[in-house]
């Protein structure tokens, strides 16, 4: 394993601060309870001061207010302020990838990659605000029409995990914008620099082009600021990114009061390789959707279901790629594996592979912490050949593991691979093309793909999982709907008044 610890550095708390005035806020606070660090060696960035029950009222009755402007915008003219929104995270693209690495330690180009997804979204979300199309039906009585037509829902509740700090803001707010609804936002305790950033720039979109400044706001805090977001009745929907164990708290809590709820959550995301696979392809596609981001996206691959006649020289392969992978500084050129979050995903890996081993997983490679300064977790990514599909391989472990299973059978390999309770994300490598159909058709994933990885999905198509993935779709396609509330109207043209079904009164 090529590895190389990074330098610590006295100066990342002045990037965060500087990059966070670039894009218009203020410098953050140094005297609050909310403790920023940066995973890349642990240093402070920040103090800041979390909101309270009165501002989280405070922010949901200004945008309740700035709805009532916000829905009687035509659609397109609303679009304007996402394109100057888009223009804006264009120019400060490096700024946000900055805050990006330093709160969540992705490396650069990874950053950089993200803040790219919120431009794409955002010119979806233009071109989507003159799209915004209702169905007409014909009706079965004559001089009648029958349409549907879509209208503003309410204020939209965001709350978004660590891992993709302002990509998931951005396909929920360039959306939900266009719809014509306001944003609240708890984003993660974890990267609230970045949360600050994205609102600044957005206000000063909203002042650009005359949109009301109160269409969105954030509210930092931990979980229990999320929990008074999804209880607050005013927010008509939640969309919320994280963990089951978090989904499992918000999705009944909305329900209990019949607001709308978007879940986005854990992944558990497998690939069939088959025997007619291009092993060179397979490889580049399993390295960096197993070790890309250090293995924490919601569609990092977890679990590799291998045909046993080419399963030793896969992992073989994979092993020889991992050897060649650095872990260190994000910042580092050169680096693909930064550090993780935390010491308690750390801990996570740990024990996850210790139960793995007494599963009777053999580890093939990684797995081991890494060097680092100060305060800091960096692990070279793990490869495990395991016995059986056990209880912890089909568990969400957010760190960098791969599992790898075996196969004989076609059909036994489908079964291994639907049989986790996640349902987010999952790729077949086959170059028969039944084979691959079959997958398509079988997979109960909210995406399936054909020799390409489980992660790093595009913008255009709509994002999201089944089974304890939650269920909900975000980005794009027609996941617009989620935020939109739909009517059905009829209308009578004629001087007669039939009765549907021809039901006769009178
Ligand atoms: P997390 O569940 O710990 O936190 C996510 C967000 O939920 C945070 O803002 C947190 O403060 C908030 N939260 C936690 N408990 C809450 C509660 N009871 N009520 C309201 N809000 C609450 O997740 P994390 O560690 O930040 O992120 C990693 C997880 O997110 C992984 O499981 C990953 O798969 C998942 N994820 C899913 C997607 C997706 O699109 N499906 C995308 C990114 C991450």
């Amino acid at each position: 394993m090529n590895t190389r610890a990074p330098h610590p550095s006295a100066h990342l708390t002045d990037r965060a601060s500087q990059a966070l005035q670039r894009c218009g806020a203020p410098p953050p606070a140094h005297d609050g309870s909310l403790v920023v660090t940066t995973p890349i060696d642990g240093t402070e960035l920040a103090r800041l001061h979390p909101h309270t029950a009165t501002d989280l009222d405070i922010a949901v009755s200004a945008a309740a207010d700035a709805f009532t402007v916000w829905r009687a915008v035509p659609a397109p003219a609303r679009g304007r302020l996402v394109r100057r929104l888009s223009e804006l995270l264009t120019q400060h693209k490096a700024d946000l990838a900055e805050l990006v690495t330093l709160e969540a330690g992705k490396i650069t180009s990874e950053a950089l990659g993200e803040v790219q997804e919120m431009i794409d979204v955002c010119d979806f979300a233009v071109g989507l605000s003159r799209q915004l199309y209702g169905r007409t039906m014909p009706s079965e009585r004559a001089g009648h029409r029958l349409m549907e037509t879509w209208h503003p829902l309410g204020v939209v509740g965001v709350i978004s995990a660590f891992n993709f700090p302002v990509a998931v803001w951005s396909w929920n707010t360039a959306i939900a914008l266009v719809c014509g609804n306001p944003v609240v936002w708890k984003p993660s305790e974890t990267t609230p620099l970045t949360a600050l950033a994205c609102d600044a720039l957005l206000r000063r979109a909203a002042a650009d082009v005359g949109a009301p400044d109160a269409l969105h706001h954030v509210l930092l805090g931990d979980a229990a600021v999320g929990e008074a977001l999804v209880d607050d009745p005013r927010i008509a929907l939640v969309s919320a990114t994280g963990s089951v164990r978090m989904g499992r708290i918000v999705g009944p809590r909305v329900a209990a009061r019949f607001g709308r709820v978007l879940l986005e959550l854990g992944g558990n995301n497998g690939a069939i390789v088959a025997p007619s696979a291009d092993l060179d392809l397979t490889v580049r596609a399993v390295v960096f959707a197993a070790a890309g981001t250090a293995g924490q996206r919601c569609t990092t691959l977890r679990r590799l279901i291998v045909h046993r006649s080419v399963a030793d020289e896969l992992v073989r392969r994979i092993a020889a790629a991992y050897s060649g992978l650095r872990v260190g500084d994000p910042f580092d050129e050169g680096v693909l594996v930064g550090p993780l979050i935390s010491g308690r995903a750390h801990e996570a890996m740990r024990k996850a592979l210790e139960r793995a081993e007494l599963d009777g997983g053999v580890r093939v490679t990684g797995g081991e912490r890494v060097d680092g300064p100060g305060e800091s977790f960096y692990v070279s990514p793990a490869l495990v050949r395991m016995p059986a599909q056990t209880e912890v391989v089909r568990e969400e472990t957010f760190a960098p593991i791969l599992y790898v299973l075996t196969y004989d059978d076609f059909d036994e390999a489908i079964a291994l691979h639907n049989a986790v309770p996640q349902g987010l994300a999952s790729s077949i490598f086959t170059t028969d093309s039944r084979e691959a159909e079959r997958f398509l058709a079988s997979s109960d994933c909210g995406i399936a793909n054909v020799n390409i990885g489980t992660s790093g999905a595009e913008i255009g198509g709509a994002f999201g999982g089944e089974k304890e993935t939650g269920g909900g779709r975000e980005s794009g396609s027609d996941s617009w709907k989620a935020y939109m509330r739909r009517a059905t109207n009829t209308i009578n043209y004629s001087d007669e008044l039939p009765l549907a079904q021809g039901v006769e009164f009178g």
